[in-house]
């Protein structure tokens, strides 16, 4: 599955900054406050492939525009062909732990709500709640990250796992909070602030993506601490798990 440019987001530098040192060539345009850096990303076997990447911003909204400026992004008269956002998220089952990687094979906003015009969650403009990405992506970056050493073997990460995303602009630390979303959405993985937005207009542009989301906290009580803990140390790893979604491509 190859591609000529891909465009990776995440809401914080944190979440993918340090690939940015692997960039040749960087042009950085902005709008506002969003920076989108692109660059061509070189691997061992001389292989290429062009990268866009920016920083978000927490939340839907921020997601959402960042998506759209970075789809409409080129790179030496390239257009982006496959977006992924990538980052942390909060656990919503119990056998889903610190470390393991969750890839959306549904996302839904589970602060939607348009009822009684619409059901619960629906989205009014795509007259449907869970968003699908493409199956043959989701696949693939499936075995990817499954027979790889870098990530089973050699790293900190976990489980790798397909499951429902929920997103909405709440950061999740209560269990009240929590149960209400689970109530809605029975079989949810991982709970965040973006990838539904980015879900969102991605179709609406008709462009393929992803998103893939660690684990950092159990989006409870402790929630706080413990995200803001892992973070620190997820900087390091990123650079890890992003190489080899970038590899995937190639
Ligand atoms: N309050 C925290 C930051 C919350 S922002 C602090 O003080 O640092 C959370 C970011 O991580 C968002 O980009 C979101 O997508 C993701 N995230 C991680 N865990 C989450 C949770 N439990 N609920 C919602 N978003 C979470």
């Amino acid at each position: 599955m190859k591609y000529r440019h891909i465009g990776i987001l995440s809401a914080m530098p944190e979440e993918i900054g340090t690939i940015l040192e692997d960039l040749e060539d960087i042009k950085k345009v902005n709008f506002g406050d969003l920076n989108i850096y692109s660059g061509k990303w070189v691997n061992k076997n001389n292989q290429y492939i062009y990268l866009s990447i920016a920083f978000s911003g927490w939340g839907k909204v921020s997601a959402a525009r960042a998506t759209t400026r970075l789809i409409g992004n080129n790179y030496k008269n390239i257009p982006v062909e496959l977006i992924l956002f990538t980052g942390v998220a909060g656990s919503a089952q119990d056998d889903i732990n610190q470390w393991d990687i969750v890839l959306g094979k549904c996302l839904i906003q589970h602060d939607m709500d348009a009822t009684p015009l619409f059901d619960k969650l629906v989205i009014p403009p795509l007259k449907q709640k869970e968003l699908i990405p493409n199956e043959n992506i989701l696949e693939h970056l499936f075995k990817r990250l499954t027979n790889n050493d870098l990530i089973s073997k050699y790293s900190k990460y976990g489980k790798v796992k397909k499951g429902i995303i929920a997103s909405g602009d709440q950061f999740v630390s209560d269990q009240e909070s929590f149960m209400k979303i689970l109530s809605n959405i029975p079989n949810l993985s991982a709970i965040e602030m973006e990838g539904a937005a980015f879900a969102q207009v991605s179709i609406q542009e008709e462009i393929p993506w992803l998103v893939i989301r660690v684990i950092s906290d159990n989006a409870n009580e402790g929630s706080e601490e413990e995200f803001s803990e892992f973070v620190k140390t997820y900087k390091k790893w990123s650079h890890q798990l992003i190489t080899v979604l970038v590899e995937s491509f190639i």
